[in-house]
């Protein structure tokens, strides 16, 4: 294989920078993209060499993001930290498809990643790159995961982790999990919002290297999502993929991934994307149907933390993503985020809320005939069940109506009982 051109390019203006110029913005204010000039790699020897390391047990190439790493970050293997992230699992929808009305309905779930969330796939190309930079510090804004993420990478490189989360905003999973890896833990008076432009100053000033997805090479191991979805589908490409939208850098990964490979003539049929935005955060939804330009929320609010995000940095790209697959942007209510966590997690499979956004708006974006009964559809589950267990509780306890407005439509009430036979026969004959 030869060596692949890379550089960075803004998103708006098109102004090109070279890829080892450190920077995240364009001089117009536009996001970077990484580019590649792909006109002479052969897709089919390319596609080949991924099917060859499939399996993998060691090595840099077992990972699920390295795997691709032709189109991930040209580097040594000595450079890459990675904890083996990705390889996870596509799961048929089972009586999760049934309820959403989808035969054909699967889950790839990135909540199997080392830390919980897909967050991993991106930190390792963003922590490989901090390595190149020579950084000794990293620093994130966060509603959570991105942060229990970067401080297990920064752990593992050796770096420090300088984390900003909203106060008392943020699931306890995932707060837990930064605390434990040992990340300097800000937590600022504030939201998601706020830390975000927070982050921003302080890496200028200080010199330290942000792990936001406004950084480009997050993105770049995030595209390995799809790639992987596709080779676990022997590369048949599916009719739609269903994301959550929050910062929107997941959505515009996915878009970017399946870009490359149809460029590379690895895939011929172009999935289409449904973003999945909580109508409580939903910038891009508003943009979509409204044909308006972008205006951030003011006051963004959902029970879905990892997606409370009301000024997200990635929406152009995301959006390029969806008009570029044909695809469209739904939104869904708190309620039915939280319907859907209870049908998702009694089929078995699980996932915290924002992730469920993919099955409720699945089956709301079947209901209103967008997506066909029997097409194929892949949800992405970006976050693991057990990052927010009050989420969980409080629905199935039914508390959730004061504070956010929720019935426990499906709840799945404990049952006490007095320590006899005959308490527990009368509870199994009932
Ligand atoms: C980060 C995150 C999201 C949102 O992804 P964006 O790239 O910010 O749109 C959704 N779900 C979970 C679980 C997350 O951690
Ligand atoms: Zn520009």
């Amino acid at each position: 294989m030869k060596k692949i051109e890379s550089y960075l390019e803004c998103v708006r203006c098109h102004k090109t920078y070279d890829i080892g110029e450190l920077r995240y913005n364009c001089d117009c204010g536009g996001i970077l993209d990484v580019k590649r000039d792909l006109s002479h790699v052969d897709g089919q020897e390319l596609k080949a060499l991924w099917d060859s390391r499939w399996g993998l047990k060691r090595g840099v190439e077992a990972s699920g993001v390295w795997r691709y790493r032709e189109l991930i970050l040209d580097v040594p293997d000595s450079m890459v930290v990675t904890r083996q992230e990705g390889n996870t699992r596509l799961y048929p929808a089972m009586s999760a498809g049934t309820w959403a009305g989808l035969s054909n309905l699967y889950f790839k779930h990135e909540g199997e990643n080392p830390t919980g969330s897909f967050k991993d796939r991106g930190m390792t190309c963003g922590t490989t790159a901090a390595n190149l930079f020579n950084a000794k510090y990293v620093a994130c804004a966060s509603t959570g995961n991105t942060s229990a993420s970067m401080a297990s990478y920064a752990a593992v490189a050796g770096m420090k982790a300088v984390i900003f989360i909203p106060e008392g905003k943020i699931a306890y999973g995932k707060l837990a999990q930064a605390l434990a890896y040992n990340g300097i833990t800000l937590q600022i008076e504030g939201n998601f919002d706020d830390a975000m432009s927070l982050v921003q100053d302080v890496c200028k000033e200080l010199g330290i290297y942000l792990l936001n997805s406004i950084n480009p090479f997050r993105i770049e191991g995030q595209k390995a999502i799809g790639i992987e979805t596709l080779q676990q589908m022997d590369w048949e490409v599916p009719d739609w993929f269903v994301i959550p939208g929050g910062n929107l850098g997941n959505s515009s990964a996915l878009g970017k991934g399946m870009m490359e490979l149809y460029e590379l003539g690895i895939i011929n049929k172009i999935p289409k994307i449904a973003v999945i935005q909580a109508a409580g955060a939903n910038p891009l939804y508003t943009m979509w149907t409204q044909h308006t330009p972008f205006k951030a929320v003011k006051n963004p609010e959902t029970i879905a933390t990892a997606i409370k995000i009301g000024n997200p940095v990635s929406w152009e790209k995301s959006l390029r993503a969806v008009e570029w697959s044909g695809g469209t942007v739904e939104e869904v209510t708190e309620q039915e985020i939280m319907d859907a966590k209870a049908k998702l997690d009694a089929a078995g499979i699980g996932a915290e809320p924002a992730s469920c956004c993919s099955l409720a708006g699945a089956k709301k974006l079947a209901e209103k005939g967008i997506i066909g009964k029997s097409e194929k559809v892949v949800g992405i589950l970006t976050g693991n069940i057990l990052k927010d267990p009050d989420a969980v509780i409080g629905y199935h306890q039914d508390t959730l109506m004061e504070h956010y407005g929720i019935k426990g439509t499906f709840a799945n009430k404990p049952i006490q009982i007095k320590p006899t036979l005959e308490a527990v026969k009368a509870v199994l004959h009932r």
